[in-house]
């Protein structure tokens, strides 16, 4: 029944997982539409507005990832964990036995989603955009350390963070430090990159807060191969 649900859908494509410890793994992404965190540097403001993209049913939503082939789904936005249908969706992908990985800012807490990784990227202040009010609403939700404990506690997760300068790093201990009982072989540090240029340009200095730290590495093959271009 539940499957006529309709949702607000910015893009649906096939491509390489760009982020993470699956990076390189064929993936069918299912962007959903809306996100009120604005942060500075986002890649996918077209996916801000509640009202981007069309409206898909979950029924047509499952049936063009289907088209693919590909076991691997990743529900992005946007900012998924914020939509109320959300747990439908994955179910209902799930249920032709997919692998969901489900990409979020984790400022929300979504109990018994039928998600096999929940790729979180803590937003830093790194994050704030330039306009007073805007940066008014992202402070206020960017960062909930208890919800990020909540999405840990339950699920197989991946921490990534998206590192600015070498300044960010003692914010990242923090951060980490204030969840608590988290697994560092589960973190990553990213270069805040727009194009493939600046990520080159970052990309040594992560290297080396990596070695120094332990954490992870983390790719974004989708400025490394095609420089950030929408849908792919
Ligand atoms: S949380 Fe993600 S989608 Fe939302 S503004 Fe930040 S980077 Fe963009």
């Amino acid at each position: 029944m539940f499957r006529n649900t309709i949702m607000q859908v910015s893009e649906i494509f096939y491509s390489l997982q760009g982020e993470g410890f699956l990076a390189g793994v064929p993936s069918v992404f299912v962007r959903l539409a809306g996100c009120h965190l604005r942060c500075k540097w986002c890649d996918t403001k077209y996916a801000w507005d509640q009202t981007a993209g069309m409206h898909y049913s979950i029924e047509k939503i499952v049936q063009t990832v289907q088209q693919t082939q590909s076991k691997f789904v990743v529900i992005t936005g946007g900012e998924p964990m914020i939509n109320i249908d959300l747990p439908q969706l994955a179910k209902s992908l799930k249920a032709p036995g997919k692998h969901i990985t489900i990409e979020t800012a984790g400022i929300a807490f979504i109990p018994d989603l039928a998600c096999d990784l929940m790729s979180i990227s803590p937003k830093l202040s790194n994050s704030i955009p330039a306009e007073p009010e805007l940066a008014a609403i992202h402070e206020d939700s960017r960062l909930d350390t208890a919800v990020l404990r909540e999405l840990i506690d339950n699920y197989k997760y991946q921490l990534k963070f998206v590192v600015d300068s070498r300044a960010d790093l003692l914010e990242i201990q923090q951060t980490i430090e204030e969840i608590g009982n988290v697994d560092t072989e589960k973190v990553m540090l990213m270069p805040q990159a727009a194009t493939r240029d600046e990520l080159l340009a970052k990309s040594p200095m992560v290297a080396d807060m990596c070695k120094s730290t332990g954490f992870a590495f983390g790719q974004r093959l989708q400025l490394m191969l095609w420089n950030n271009k929408r849908g792919t």
